[in-house]
């Protein structure tokens, strides 16, 4: 990628669908969408057309969230890893730069012992995807909730094994996860830092990560809130991130979605 881009998670709320999604980013200013494959991994064929036709814009995709590579029944586990593939599938036939999806719960096994079922688990979605022939990226999130597989630790140990496989850094959940830290300059380029030591340049300068206002409590994540209503302090954020140089997509979650992109947009410009 050759720089930051800044996505909308979703069509943004001044368009009714997909047909003039990408219409409404390009009046406003925005580099392109992540398309919410939240309830599954289907799409219309007015859709599929739409999307195809955005031109210059970038998309990533949100898998589902009922996806859990650490289920303790067989067929739950098989039905998560279909929800991956099926991601992996769409960014192919779409053109997405990234997927990503929140990997698993613990189920009251501790961090390691998941860590290494799941890295068994991305080794059999990664060998059917190379069988297929699929290109994206794939990002497990970090996650907001303290009974969610998902740490930023645990996501570069998962990585390391796997060309393909990167984080996609959601720095609301980290702030949220760890009871409020991680919102100052130095923290965020700790969490920078630490991505391009364990996992080299590529991962800075193929970037996917996702940020927006966020409420939490003692388990970590509540909900989304816009920037003006929460404690979220984007602005060093930024900060860190054009010091790191960081390049390719950062996906707004805000409820208001493209007013909180643009004030990301717009501030990082400013820089
Ligand atoms: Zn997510």
């Amino acid at each position: 990628m050759e720089k930051l881009n800044f996505l909308t998670a979703g069509i943004p709320t001044k368009a009714s669908d997909y047909t003039n999604a990408f219409d409404v980013l390009d009046s406003i200013g925005l580099d392109g969408l992540e398309v919410e494959f939240v309830h599954g991994v289907r799409y219309s064929e007015k859709t599929r057309e739409a999307i195809l036709n955005r031109g210059n814009f970038l998309i990533t995709h949100h898998g589902p969230y009922y996806i859990n590579l650490n289920a303790k029944e067989q067929d739950k586990k098989e039905a998560s890893i279909k929800r991956v593939l099926d991601t992996i599938r769409a960014a192919e036939d779409l053109g997405a730069y990234s997927i990503t999806y929140h990997a698993a719960f613990y189920l009251g096994e501790d961090s390691s012992t998941v860590t290494k079922k799941l890295i068994d688990c991305h080794k059999e979605i990664i060998e059917i995807a190379e069988k297929e022939n699929l290109k994206t990226w794939i990002r497990p999130e970090t996650t907001g909730k303290k009974s969610q597989w998902g740490t930023l630790d645990e996501i570069i140990e998962l990585s390391k094994n796997f060309k393909k496989v990167l984080p996609c850094i959601d720095f609301a959940h980290i702030h949220a996860r760890e009871d409020g830290k991680f919102n100052t300059y130095n923290e965020f380029c700790h969490i920078l830092e630490k991505l391009g030591n364990n996992l080299g340049e590529t991962a800075l300068n193929n970037f996917h990560g996702h940020v927006a206002g966020i409420e939490y409590g003692a388990k970590g994540e509540k909900k989304h809130l816009i920037f003006e209503e929460s404690d979220f302090n984007y602005k060093d954020l930024l900060k860190a991130m054009k010091k790191f140089d960081i390049k390719g997509v950062l996906v707004c979650e805000s409820p208001n979605i493209e007013i909180d992109t643009k004030i990301l947009k717009d501030y990082y410009e400013s820089l």
